[in-house]
């Protein structure tokens, strides 16, 4: 038997008075001047929620999976975003799974106090988008350093990330018997890189993600920066997948769960014609609709959660999760938008941000397509396409 897991009602409700402080008028104030949710972030950093998945020996609460997957889930739920502040949960965990305990012991415990972000991750570039493996970023050893030259593109948060986590390859293509060899990550300090080599640019988005280009031009990186073995680096970023699927998906689960609350009480409220227009079966249907798909989701990141918490294969549920999640809040988003008519496009009830906000999600960080693959050559065993 298979535990579903905790729920964490008292971290829940933790969530829910923080992002009370954080109401639709401040994301769109941010989102008016492009600026990033510094206050935001912080209270949820002082407060230890973003780094509880730390053991608590690096100074964080060592929670599982699970109760990040609540939080995120929480602050999507209650109209707020964890875009600027969730990529710490994730790529910390390739530092404590794959880190030297001497990067740990540095680290670990200056990012559990806010000391040391690390909210960057280098991994897409403009000329080969998923085919990761394709990457053209290099670092060439150079003594006690690796040279750094290449480019990055969609990577979010750099200018409020003090790290950044970087796959660059060490070994070229030809040189290696497998694509996904000879590929590294380094921990990039950019407070010291910035106008030393490394120069970022704002990438102006649909949505406020505070997302960037970032250029390499002979950048100098420490070679102790360097995490794990040198060439292993594509399957240090592939142990880390699952836990990001999984809490992009809790994300998504959270907008849907705000579209569906957003739109019954819209549609319960708004009369026209002489009654509540949610009397309407086509109004309340799609709302219904995509409130069954996310319970369905649901039930499969949870039971992803479950497996990852008790060290069994989860990808299938973290990419199906993630998956049908997405779909799922999408419904759900087109259902609020269209339940609130006219209003749906003023900007002052954030169904239209949301709406934008939520669309992400089949895009990024893994496009539905790729999820397919996954699931139709390594579930079902089809053949490979790429
Ligand atoms: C707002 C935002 C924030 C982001 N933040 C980050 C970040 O912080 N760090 C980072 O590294 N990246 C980030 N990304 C990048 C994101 O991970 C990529 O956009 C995503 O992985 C898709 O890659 P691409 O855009 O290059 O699309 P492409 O790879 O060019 O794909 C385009 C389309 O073709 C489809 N496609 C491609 N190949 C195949 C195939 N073989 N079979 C079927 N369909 C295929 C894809 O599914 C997709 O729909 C961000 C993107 C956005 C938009």
């Amino acid at each position: 038997m298979l535990e579903l897991g905790e729920d964490y009602p008292e971290i829940r409700d933790a969530i829910r008075r923080i992002c009370a402080d954080y109401p639709g008028a401040y994301w769109r104030d941010l989102e008016a001047r492009e600026a990033y949710p510094t206050e935001f972030v912080e209270a949820l950093t002082y407060a230890g929620y973003l780094s509880v998945l730390i053991p608590s020996e690096y100074g964080g609460a060592g929670l599982p999976l699970r109760a990040a997957s609540v939080i995120l889930e929480e602050i999507h739920a209650s109209g707020c975003n964890a875009g600027a502040c969730h990529a710490q949960m994730y790529i910390m965990g390739t530092l404590l799974r794959h880190g030297s305990e001497e990067q740990k012991g540095y680290y670990l415990p200056k990012i559990a106090s806010g000391e040391l972000r690390l909210q960057a991750f280098g991994v897409t570039e403009p000329s080969t988008g998923s085919d990761t493996t394709s990457l053209k970023t290099r670092a060439l050893r150079d003594g006690a350093e690796y040279v750094i030259n290449g480019q990055k593109v969609w990577t979010s948060r750099a200018f409020h990330s003090d790290l950044m986590l970087l796959l660059a390859r060490t070994t070229p293509q030809d040189q290696v018997r497998k694509k996904t060899e000879g590929l590294s990550v380094f921990l990039v300090d950019m407070r010291k890189a910035r106008g030393n080599g490394l120069e970022i640019r704002p990438l102006k988005a649909m949505i406020n993600h505070n997302t960037t280009e970032v250029f390499f031009d002979n950048l100098r990186v420490p070679a102790r920066n360097l995490i794990g073995e040198e060439g292993k680096g594509f399957r240090y970023i592939l142990d880390g997948m699952n836990a990001e699927r999984i809490l992009i998906a809790s994300e998504t689960l959270g907008d849907g769960r705000w579209f569906t609350n957003t739109a019954k009480a819209y549609a319960s409220e708004r009369v026209v014609f002489g009654r509540a227009i949610g009397q309407n079966q086509g109004v309340q249907f799609p709302i219904a609709r995509a409130y069954a798909e996310l319970v369905g989701a649901e039930m499969v990141l949870r039971r992803a959660c479950a497996l990852f918490a008790s060290g069994r294969p989860c990808g299938e549920d973290a990419n199906i999760a993630k998956l049908l999640s997405s779909e799922a809040a999408w419904h759900a988003a087109e259902a609020c938008l269209q339940t609130h008519g006219g209003f749906g496009f003023a900007r002052e009830y954030d169904v239209e941000r949301k709406w934008r906000e939520t669309r992400l999600m089949q895009i990024a960080p893994i496009s539905t397509n790729l999820i397919l693959a996954y699931v139709a050559e390594h579930v079902l065993g089809m053949p490979r396409s790429y």
